[in-house]
């Protein structure tokens, strides 16, 4: 007889991405973000990096305080744009010396104030040369090593390695760049083969579009994990800005929705429900969790999650995670 224990599914893991403070005023608000964020037990928090390093030291601020405060795995986005080997080298050095382990290797954005047209990137080209690079000083720094008497029988050699996590971008509308329809789905592969372990998706607005993609990339031979990233939505403003930066199609639903409803905590409202929907659909879609874009702010996502009912009402999450005294 099953009992109703075994019965009961196992939530779906979430994870969660921020963005470095621009203020102190900020900082002090993000991290109380983190600790609320970190009680419900998320795989990961993401912290995103500014186009040209123009935020590095501030990624690096947030991962080194999500790693001293909680027990949640930090993950740094870092890019290519404006960087030379040298640069990209010392750069992974320092994050990996911080005690970072997972990283989200990216192009990146074009700086402000240059399009996608000029120059902006530096000697890393593509994602892909990202990955292969933090792979390969990960490697350097602690290279294969044999045990028992080298050259006798018995003689191994063994990986001391600590394991490093390299996830990429993924775009189930195709990248805006993309010259044709399966140029992104070749770049995934590309970035799998340079040994990306996950996929992270561009936000979209449709459950379909992502299990589409999912089933083309698979089609396509892509093996990793392709992770959804989901955007609570919740006023126009916001809507504009987020079309304006990935060239999606404007999700015309949502978009009446949000500009005929009056209140700001109406237009929020209308916002969490579409992404809880979104959520529960990728998830019964096959997705293996779900990343939400959180914006700095721990209230909306954390009323995703319950509304989808990914964590109970009132409940600390799924795998409570606690917040730790300080690790420094
Ligand atoms: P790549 O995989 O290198 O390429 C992207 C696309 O460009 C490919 O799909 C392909 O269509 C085309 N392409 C690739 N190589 C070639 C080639 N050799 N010739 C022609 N076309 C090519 N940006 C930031 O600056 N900071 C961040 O923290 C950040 N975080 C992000 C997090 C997520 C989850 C996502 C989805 C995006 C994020 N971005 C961030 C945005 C990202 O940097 C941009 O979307 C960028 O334009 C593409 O990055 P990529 O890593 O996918 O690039």
């Amino acid at each position: 007889m099953t009992s109703s224990v075994d019965s009961v599914p196992a939530p779906a893991p979430f994870s969660f991405e921020l963005y470095p403070p621009r203020t102190a005023a900020s900082e002090a608000a993000l991290h109380e973000t983190i600790a609320r964020l970190a009680e419900v037990g998320p795989r990961f928090i993401s912290v995103t990096y500014g186009a040209g390093g123009s935020t590095g030291g501030r990624s690096l601020e947030v991962l080194r305080h999500i790693r001293a405060t909680t027990d949640v795995e930090p993950l740094a986005h870092l890019t290519c744009v404006g960087n030379t080997y040298a640069g990209a080298n010392r750069l992974i050095r320092e994050f990996l010396d911080a005690g970072i382990r997972s990283f989200l290797a990216l192009r990146g954005d074009p700086p402000a104030g240059t399009s996608e047209d000029d120059v902006y990137l530096g000697d890393l080209e593509s994602a892909a040369q990202l990955v292969q690079l933090i792979d390969r000083v990960q490697a350097e720094r602690a290279p294969y090593q044999e045990s028992g008497i080298p050259g006798m029988p018995g003689a191994a050699r063994v990986d001391p390695r600590p394991r490093v996590d390299i996830a990429v971008a993924a775009f189930p509308n195709g990248h805006p760049r993309s010259r044709h329809p399966r140029e992104h789905i070749d770049a995934l592969l590309a970035k799998q083969a340079a040994g990306a372990t996950l996929a992270i998706t561009q936000l979209f607005f449709h459950a379909d579009d992502y299990v589409w993609f999912v089933d083309r990339a698979r089609t396509a031979g892509v093996t990793i994990p392709i992770l959804p990233g989901i955007m609570p939505i919740t006023g126009p403003a916001r809507l504009r800005r987020v079309l304006q930066l990935t060239g999606e199609e404007i999700p015309a639903d949502l978009a009446i929705a949000l500009e005929v409803e009056p209140t700001a905590e109406g237009q929020r409202e209308i916002g969490i429900a579409h992404a809880a929907r979104l959520a529960e659909e990728v998830l019964a879609g096959g997705a293996p969790g779900v990343h939400l874009y959180a914006f700095n702010n721990h209230d909306t996502v954390l009323s995703v999650l319950r509304e989808a009912g990914i964590l109970t009402a009132g409940a600390s999450g799924p795998a409570s995670t606690p917040v730790k005294e300080s690790r420094r």
